[in-house]
């Protein structure tokens, strides 16, 4: 066998990347291609040889490179899509080349350990019980399965039913809780668990979609069944926060669980000015949080914190004679988390705290949060341009009114016509069944600047002369 050429493919991958980084200010921020484009350039017949590595690399970044959305922008304001940290960024670059599996402390001690004390960072940032249990996932819709896995165990346990091995048929029945304006992946979460996203009951919420604390309590009053109440703290079109310490005291003295969908919301906790909203949220039973989305770690990134961590262990843990388990002291990763075999997500986590540390955490979310008032105030001064949202977060809605009376139309136009401009992105949703624009600002690059070019493009794109 010839000694490995790791250098040449490193080094083409490093250069590519450098040239992607330095390239993003003054590229479109959206791709710009086809699919018909894209399969004509990386499509194939499968490859019957082998090829020089470096090669592989360089012909994979050119083929790629039209089809890539500026995620890493400053004027990425799609989804709620955070860019990646240079700390984080370089660690998830050595966690590739480590390439730990780190499902057993005695496989991985080094991402054991940083996941024991990133999991305790974090705990601390967002002001959750110190106590609680932390699993690594692949983002908020495995952080929202893992918690409410664990609140199904236990639920049922104190029903003196074992989930873990009878099974749901024949236990006793639960439901599930949520705000009408909760994300996808708790019904998603619902499914994979065998409860049915139907047993979901939808509790009112209030015109920025807050969980109605009365409503809940009506809506526990209506059944005996045990129950698991799903709050969220940063709705995805408002960014608005469910009332979470009126919730934990309604829901815990009807005996429920409560689980906290806070993706990106939950990282106001990490802001002496902010964490106000998510007042009594350390009352909850269970959290789930992104790492990929408003602490900018590379994806895929995700949290799942419990107060219960017995019950997290019972909901997730392995015993298999042929593991090595990991003795006192020594933390298993596959006790808290649903994959087996599993990526070392830790490392770049624990870059990225200690890189900004918790003043730094503290400014990112402040930020961002600035910079949508910013954006709000700006659009809001324009005859035609209406914020739909009260601006309490990082998220904000716009709609574009037209004068024919076509205000669904001109505001999809609008993010149309932006989209193709590429000065910078964002994406359209339907708030109380009207068209609008979401700007979500979540990019630790993104400066006052970079809201002053968008916008000025925007309003170009939104007048009624603006090519269609
Ligand atoms: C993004 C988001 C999710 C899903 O998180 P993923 O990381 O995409 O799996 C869940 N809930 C809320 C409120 C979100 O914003």
């Amino acid at each position: 066998m010839e000694k490995p050429d790791w250098a040449a493919p490193l080094a083409e991958a490093y250069e590519r990347s450098l040239a992607y980084l330095t390239a993003l200010p003054d590229r479109p921020v959206g791709s710009v291609t086809s699919a018909p484009d894209l399969r004509a350039a990386l499509d194939g017949p499968l490859p019957e040889a082998p090829a020089d590595p470096r090669e592989v690399i360089a012909g994979l970044a050119a083929a790629a490179e039209s089809g890539l959305v500026g995620t890493q922008s400053g004027r990425f304001f799609g989804f709620v899509v955070g860019g990646a940290n240079p700390a984080a960024l370089a660690a998830d670059w050595l966690t590739t080349v480590w390439d730990q599996n780190a499902c057993l402390f005695a496989l991985a001690p080094a991402a054991s350990m940083v996941e024991e004390v990133a999991g305790k960072w974090l705990i601390q940032l967002l002001g959750l019980p110190a106590h609680a249990s932390a699993g690594f996932v692949t983002g908020g819709q495995m952080a929202n399965f893992t918690a409410l896995a664990a609140a199904r165990h236990e639920m049922l346990r104190r029903q003196g039913w074992d989930v873990e091995a009878e099974g749901l048929a024949g236990a006793p029945r639960l439901r599930v809780l949520a705000g009408r304006q909760r994300h996808d992946t708790v019904d998603r979460a619902a499914r994979f668990l065998g409860l049915g996203s139907a047993t979901i009951t939808s509790v009112d919420t209030d015109d920025q979609g807050r969980m109605l604390p009365h409503a809940l309590a009506d809506a526990l009053a209506g059944s005996d069944r045990p129950a698991i109440v799903c709050a969220q703290v940063g709705g995805v079109n408002t960014g608005a926060f469910d009332p979470v310490g009126d919730i934990c005291a309604v829901a815990h003295e009807a005996g429920a669980w409560v689980h906290v969908d806070g993706a990106f919301g939950l990282w106001a906790a990490a802001s002496p000015r902010l964490r106000h909203l998510t007042a009594g949220v350390e009352r909850a039973d269970s959290w789930a949080t992104d790492g990929h989305k408003w602490l900018n770690v590379p994806y895929d990134s995700g949290f799942v914190f419990c107060a219960h961590p017995r019950a997290h262990r019972a909901a997730m843990g392995v015993r298999a004679g042929y593991l090595i388990h990991g003795a006192e002291g020594e933390r298993d990763a596959l006790d808290h988390t649903p994959e087996f075999s599993r990526r070392a997500r830790g490392f770049p986590v624990y870059a990225a705290i200690r890189a900004l540390g918790r003043t730094g955490v503290a400014e990112l979310v402040e930020r961002c949060c600035t910079l949508a008032g910013s954006f709000a105030e700006q659009l809001a001064a324009h005859d035609g341009v209406e914020i739909l949202n009260d601006v309490v977060l990082n998220q904000v809605l716009v709609r574009f009114r037209a004068a024919d009376g076509d205000h669904d139309g001109h505001t999809r136009a609008v993010i149309e016509r932006v989209r193709r401009d590429g000065t910078c992105w964002t994406n359209g949703t339907t708030w109380q069944g009207r068209a609008a624009m979401r700007i979500s600002v979540s990019n630790w690059s993104t400066d006052q600047g970079d809201v002053d070019r968008s916008v000025a493009a925007i309003l170009r794109c939104a007048q009624p002369d603006a090519e269609a």
